[in-house]
């Protein structure tokens, strides 16, 4: 239906009467009018529709990032703060009470905001359960703070949809942006990870973008940029840990672990690297560098004499895993070495077999075809390890040092590592204990008859040259005063 739009008025003065064809005339001016009167609503409607939501109305993306652009112009009033805010667990209420209850709950939560923030708070769903809110007036890290607070409070209040009363909690994601300084971008990505933050610090809570968090970022950031480089200009090394046998003291393997000789920040553990490898695609490239290097030396010490009884373990990415060419790639390698399969070790950690079972069987097959090893790491720390031990070809399991670090401390950690020497020894595996930090640590181990380990106590990582001496000695004197021995055991001991 349409409706008058506006009236035109005519006034005649004088006595003679409109002519058919002015009334005519006038009559196009009208339509004319009305015409562009519409096209001009329609051109709202359209602009309307681009820059909102179309489930709560709200404004959408586009409609956020040009109102933060215009926020962050320099000389505009700051600090401008955004709210990065993501409702906890929202998949399991759609799950269960459906997905027009879901839209339901948001389109309420969406007006909930609308009515108690303030009116110029520009308000965004990105989509899913997803919202950014922008204050109008700019605040510092502590108001923000407090004002974040408040909104989750008020998003974690009780929802009526259909029959049902529900509740979700929210976390929110603070950052200041200052105008002429921050980026869009820069703000929205800083909320992004304070809200991530906030999530694995449990959910349901407030987190503020921090130096901490942007040193990580940082960190990261320049990773990402360098790595590539690192692994052809030689800034990455590889450190190797002495893994003993405890009664002896003899060392029975080597562990290689990667560090980058970083040009500004030192040496840097995998810990800070080796994730955003396998994030970023390096993974592959890392992962054969490795293998390369480590194979290299241990074939350099094998020529030489040392290490002819010690096996190289070597850890490896899940990337590399499902990667189709890794076998070939492990064959390669160890034949320009003239390396045994039987004196090299892989390990992998728990979550990658989880991750793709059936393509891992292939590999660790191929590479058992070879005679390599394979060592579950960080044992212990996984889901359903036992049905995995059963599935895989696998030789050893490493214990996770969290678990071994607190023997003498901890009757669960107690209860924990007896029962996986247990296993390892109802399935016939090797078992070896990892972060031997203490003397208590090592006997009960041994009292376990888990001989095998690697820790601080023995030898932390160390530079090849410096794990040569070990190697000439061929083992690492202990002081663990074990019961039925009357001496330590010294180097030449056996
Ligand atoms: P991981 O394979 O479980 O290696 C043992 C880690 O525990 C090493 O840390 C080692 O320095 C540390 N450690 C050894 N003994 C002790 C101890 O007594 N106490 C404590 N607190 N820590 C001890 P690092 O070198 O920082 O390596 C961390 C992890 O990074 C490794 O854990 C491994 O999963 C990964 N990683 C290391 N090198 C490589 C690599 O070349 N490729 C891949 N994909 N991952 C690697
Ligand atoms: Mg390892
Ligand atoms: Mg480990």
């Amino acid at each position: 239906m349409t409706y008058p739009r506006a009236w035109l008025g005519f006034i005649k003065v004088g006595d003679r009467d409109w002519s058919m064809r002015e009334v005519n005339v006038l009559k196009a001016i009208a339509a004319l009018f009305a015409q562009l009167q519409a096209r001009v609503e329609a051109d709202e409607r359209l602009r309307y529709i681009a820059m909102h939501d179309d489930l709560t109305g709200l404004a959408n993306r586009r409609a956020l990032l040009e109102h933060m652009e215009d926020r962050l112009r320099p000389g505009s009033p700051g600090p401008v703060a955004a709210f990065f805010l993501d409702l906890d667990r929202l998949k399991a209420l759609n799950d269960f009470l459906g997905h027009t209850a879901g839209d339901n709950f948001i389109r309420t939560l969406a007006t909930r905001l609308r009515e108690n923030l303030d009116p110029g708070d520009v308000i965004a769903r990105l989509g899913g359960d997803e919202f950014v809110i922008v204050p109008a007036k700019p605040m510092d890290a502590e108001v923000a703070g407090a004002e974040a607070a408040r909104i989750q409070q008020l998003i974690g209040r009780r929802v009526t949809v259909g029959e049902e009363t529900v509740s979700r909690g929210a976390s929110v994601g603070v950052a200041l942006g200052i105008p002429g300084e921050t980026t869009v971008a820069d703000v929205l990505r800083r909320a992004d990870h304070a809200l991530l933050s906030a999530k694995s610090s449990g959910g349901n809570g407030v987190a503020v973008f921090t130096d901490a968090m942007r040193a990580q970022f940082e960190l990261q950031d320049d990773v990402e940029l360098n790595l590539r480089g690192a692994v052809s200009d030689g800034s990455l090394v590889l450190h190797y840990q002495p893994e003993v046998d405890l009664r002896t003291g003899r060392i029975v393997a080597l562990e290689a672990l990667v560090r980058w000789q970083h040009p500004t920040r030192g040496l840097l553990p995998p810990g800070a690297f080796v994730g955003v490898a396998e994030a970023t695609n390096l993974a592959g490239e890392l992962g054969r560098w490795v293998i390369r290097t480590a194979a290299e030396q241990f074939a350099q010490w094998r020529r030489r004499g040392l290490a002819s009884n010690v096996v190289m373990r070597i850890n490896v990415s899940p990337v590399q895993l499902v990667s189709l060419d890794f076998v070939e790639t492990m064959e390669g390698i160890l034949r320009r070495y003239g390396i045994d399969g039987s004196s090299v070790c892989l390990e992998i950690t728990e979550h990658v077999v989880v991750q793709d079972l059936a393509r891992t069987q292939v590999t660790l097959r191929g590479l058992k075809r070879m005679g390599v090893q394979i060592a579950i790491d960080d044992f212990g720390t996984g889901y359903s390890s036992l049905s995995h031990l059963k599935a895989l070809p696998v030789d050893a399991v490493k214990i996770d040092r969290g678990f071994v670090q607190r023997l003498g401390a901890s009757a669960d950690d107690l209860a924990i590592v007896k029962s996986i020497v247990g296993l390892a020894g109802s399935f016939g595996l090797g078992v070896v204990g990892e972060g031997v930090e203490t003397t208590v640590a090592a006997r009960t181990l041994v009292a376990l008859g888990c001989y095998r380990a690697q820790g601080f106590l023995i030898a932390r990582p160390m530079p090849a040259e410096e794990v040569e001496q070990h190697l000439a000695a061929g083992r690492i004197a202990l002081d663990l005063d074990l019961p039925g021995t009357s001496r330590s055991v010294l180097p030449g001991q056996s």
